[in-house]
């Protein structure tokens, strides 16, 4: 681990202020004239800053080409404010309750602006802008840059590659533990454990999809016992020095019955299909056909019921998404999920994940553990 922990150095201001230039570039190109970003995951990327709570108070990044960016928060948090990595790339504009912030937020934007909005917005203060400045007009800021955080830069990879490396440490150690007799929860506890002992800072999700369970992709862990036969889905993840990791493997409790080798090493091949199929300019939608091919060859298609891959960065669902339809180009950085996965209701599931990341080669992959159905006890 301290290989990778020597290569994580923190985002600077300058970092900041970079992210925040190449934001409102994209907004210009987009038909936008700036950027009005809400607390949640762009706000994070673009100022390092995460308000401890979120409420009704308008906290609101306001972005425009040609001028400095205005982070508007109130007061009680200016202190907080102050202190994320970013703060000396924005103009801090505290209000105080009694104050009208949308009025203050307002003379930030054009008479007309029509501005790219946070979707995690919250209506009342979306609402609360469009009242003070009634010629102004809004867009969905992710339909409109989806590609804003896509790429990574090497800082970021840095990141992404720590996480992973302490997703694959988990499993390591996961599968030395024992599983028959043992409720989900208990394994899904042990994951939480092992991820927070491998340094993530926060935990996401822990699924231990036992059985039938595992066919229910959704499944998160429950009150099964698990059983000898058992096929297990486990697919974990977290937040790393702020980055997420996100990776699935099935493991069999004893020996595989032959439909679990089947179905396995059916969804191995699709898993190694999408990998091979990554490299700059293909679509998205190529992945997501190159992995569900060889799944519907052998006659299991109408059971491979999600998309095949999702983006990660500081957020472990973001585009890019590997998914019919969506032809933007891979490009070189980029970072994302494929996971293709096979769900038999009642019976047993079976996905494998690992991040990959877009490199001139091809892709590359951030988990590197055994893809080989494992026997565990
Ligand atoms: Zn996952
Ligand atoms: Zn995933």
């Amino acid at each position: 681990m301290t290989d990778t922990e020597t290569a994580v150095q923190p985002f600077t201001a300058d970092d900041y202020a970079a992210r925040m230039r190449r934001a409102a570039e994209q907004a210009t190109a987009a038909g936008l004239d700036g950027l009005v970003v809400m607390p949640g995951p762009e706000l994070v990327w673009l100022t390092g800053y995460r308000p401890t709570a979120i409420t009704e108070r308008l906290t609101a990044l306001v972005l425009r080409p040609g001028h400095d960016p205005v982070l508007v928060v109130p007061a009680l948090e200016q202190p907080d404010a102050e202190g994320a990595p970013g703060a000396a790339a924005v103009e801090l504009e505290a209000w105080t309750d009694g104050q009208d912030p949308f009025a203050r937020a307002g003379t930030l934007l054009g008479a007309t602006a029509t501005m790219g909005i946070s979707d995690s917005a919250w209506a009342m203060h979306l609402l609360g802008l469009q009242a003070a400045v009634p010629g102004s007009r809004y867009r969905s800021l992710t339909d409109s840059l989806p590609m804003l955080r896509a790429v990574k830069d090497d800082a970021e990879l840095a990141r992404l590659q720590s996480a992973a490396a302490a997703a694959d440490a988990t499993y390591e150690q996961v599968v030395g533990l024992r599983f028959a007799g043992r409720k989900e929860t208990d394994v899904a506890a042990d994951l939480a454990r092992l991820l927070r002992e491998h340094g993530h800072e926060q935990v996401d999700f822990t699924v231990v999809g036992s059985g039938p369970n595992g066919a229910n992709p959704h499944h998160e862990a429950g009150d099964r016992t698990i059983e000898t036969g058992d096929a297990i889905v486990l697919d974990f993840g977290g937040l790393k020095h702020g980055y997420g990791s996100d990776t699935s493997r099935t493991v069999s409790v004893g020996d595989p019955s032959a439909q679990l080798r089947e179905v396995h090493e059916v969804v191995r091949a699709a898993q190694q299909a999408g990998v091979e199929a990554v490299r700059p300019g293909v679509a998205c939608q190529d992945v997501d056909r190159a992995a569900r091919r060889v799944i519907t060859e052998a006659g299991y298609g109408e059971r491979f019921i999600h998309r095949t891959g999702h983006g990660i960065g500081t957020t472990t669902h973001e585009p890019p998404y590997m998914i019919e339809g969506e032809e933007q180009p891979l490009v070189e950085g980029m970072c994302f999920s494929v996971e293709p996965g096979v769900y038999l209701p009642g019976v047993l599931g079976v996905r494998i994940e690992d991040i990959v990341t877009v490199t001139a080669d091809g892709g590359r992959r951030l988990n590197v553990t055994d893809r080989a159905l494992h026997v565990v006890e």
